[in-house]
């Protein structure tokens, strides 16, 4: 047994269980945090940071290459992909030893090992030193998830690999299939089209980024394809063949061959084999059901947070606001729930696409009667100074009610896309949110135009 009992123990130290972490410092709480790595899960070790550091390599490399357009004239710039591969480590590096000291200044205890549910409040700690019990008046799981792969795809880490080893490529590949046209497909595609290696994309269905506006998603695929990316869209591909030199990928009467595929589709929960069978903790296929006002799972105490919830999107910031969530609830015994509507969804694409709330076919789903306004990128004089002035806003309002959604494609939409999110979280009427004037010349102008001509009266 670990010294004394502790108000939270939290398995899993990824943005769900380290910001259940950090959280409890403003109730007094005590905290362990077991990983069986160093904290910062998938998304700092192998997703989100390393994924955006890559992605901004590339925009580096795409600036100086078309330097010329804007009259500064450079040679052609070469790509050490080493050196990119060492600041990418380097900036997660940076990263993880930040989190670890944050969370050692709010005296967490971080226990390295694996976790196990052993009864109600108790954790036994599997590490190369021993085992360990920890015990908690509460106990909050966020295990997270692992990539996915398909039939006739085994990863085996060099032609077959997932994005944990695409961030690690040693060597720039020449020529990948992609294999899922998601979010993490997607912005592989976009930067290793942008460093200059040939990309074809394979989405099984009828669009990329599934579940997005598919105007926005179709207007993705055209400027990657723009660039050279290319996309196979609606196909189901056939079981890879696997040789001495790349990988062949059957696709209807073709087979396309590659260096190397890359699995996106999709990523599981890690569920098996941490002590659910146990409890009275309800799963649905693999994810944790738990009640969304609380976090809280069937088992009374014990709690889930981040990719392991069944329903709720697998992004880093839902598993903080979950993480959080949680901790309210077992400081407090208050809810806080997670407005889940208005959580911003980024792709970091070259443009990028940022969506929140609903999209026009979810609203159909719900009975919603909307109307959706658009307004593009083509003449706002930000966009065109930066040379990126494709693209459109697209704001869907209730007729006669609150914005309910929006879906932006164009430069830095990810930091634009947060007025949205006010808006559609506060339930603001266009015509509220068009009272407010931007500043000119910047890229958010297009939301203020959008939102003007939302409200029944537009400027340009
Ligand atoms: C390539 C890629 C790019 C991404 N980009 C983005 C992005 O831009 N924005 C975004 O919001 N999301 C992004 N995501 C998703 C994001 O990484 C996840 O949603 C997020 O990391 C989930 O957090 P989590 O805490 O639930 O789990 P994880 O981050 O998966 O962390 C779980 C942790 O628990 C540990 N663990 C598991 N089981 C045990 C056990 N039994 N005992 C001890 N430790 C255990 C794991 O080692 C891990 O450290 C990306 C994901 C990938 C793969």
């Amino acid at each position: 047994m670990h010294d004394e009992a502790v108000d939270i123990v939290i398995v899993g130290g990824g943005p769900g269980g380290y910001a259940a972490a950090l959280y409890a410092h403003n109730f007094g709480l005590s905290v362990a945090l077991v990983d069986n790595e160093r904290p910062g899960g998938t998304c700092l070790i192998r997703g989100c940071i390393p994924a955006k550091q890559w992605l901004h390599i590339a925009e580096v490399y795409s600036t100086v290459s078309h330097a010329a357009e804007f009259g500064v004239v450079t040679s052609q710039p070469q790509l050490d992909w080493s050196a990119a591969l060492a600041k990418k480590n380097q900036t997660v590096e940076g990263l993880v030893r930040g989190l670890t000291g944050l969370l050692k200044k709010r005296g967490v205890d971080v226990v390295e090992g694996f976790g196990v549910l052993a009864g109600p409040g108790k954790v036994e700690v599997a590490s190369n030193e021993g085992s360990m019990l920890l015990e908690g008046r509460s106990v909050i799981l966020a295990t997270g998830s692992h990539a996915r792969t398909i039939p006739g795809y085994d990863i085996d880490g060099t032609r077959i690999v997932t994005s944990d080893h695409a961030l690690d490529w040693p060597e720039q590949p020449r020529r990948v299939g992609i294999i899922g046209g998601g979010v993490i497909g997607c912005e592989f595609a976009s930067f290793l089209t942008d460093l200059g290696s040939e990309v074809q994309v394979f989405e099984m269905l009828d669009q990329i980024i599934p579940g997005s506006d598919p105007e926005t998603a179709k207007a993705l695929q055209r400027q990657l394809q723009r660039r050279g990316a290319k996309f196979h869209v609606g196909v189901g591909v056939g079981p890879a063949e696997v040789g001495p030199s790349g990988v062949s990928i059957p696709v209807g009467d073709e087979k396309i061959s590659v260096d190397v595929a890359l699995v996106s589709v999709g990523r599981g929960p890690n569920t098996e084999g941490v002590g659910l069978e146990s409890t009275k903790v309800e799963l649905d296929r693999g994810f944790v059901n738990v009640d969304p006002n609380t976090m809280q799972t069937a088992e009374p105490g014990l709690y889930a947070v981040g990719d392991i919830v069944a329903g709720t999107p697998q992004l880093a910031h839902v598993g903080f606001a979950e993480g959080i969530a949680a901790v309210t609830h077992i400081a407090t015994g208050e809810t806080q729930p997670v407005n889940y509507d208005a959580i911003p969804r980024v792709t970091y694409t070259h443009p990028e696409v940022a969506e929140v709330g609903i999209t026009q076919a979810q609203a159909a789903e719900r009975g919603l009667d909307v109307e959706t306004t658009k307004h593009a990128f083509n003449g706002v004089g930000r966009a065109i100074i930066q040379g990126q002035n494709q693209g459109h806003v697209k704001v869907i309002a209730d007729k006669g009610g609150p914005i309910v959604g929006a879906s932006v494609i164009g430069p830095q939409a990810g930091e634009m896309i947060h007025e949205l999110m006010y808006f559609v979280g506060w339930e603001a009427l266009s015509s509220e949110a068009a009272t407010f004037i931007h500043a000119h010349p910047t890229l958010s102008e297009a939301v203020g135009e959008t939102l003007m001509s939302a409200a029944g009266k537009s400027l340009h």
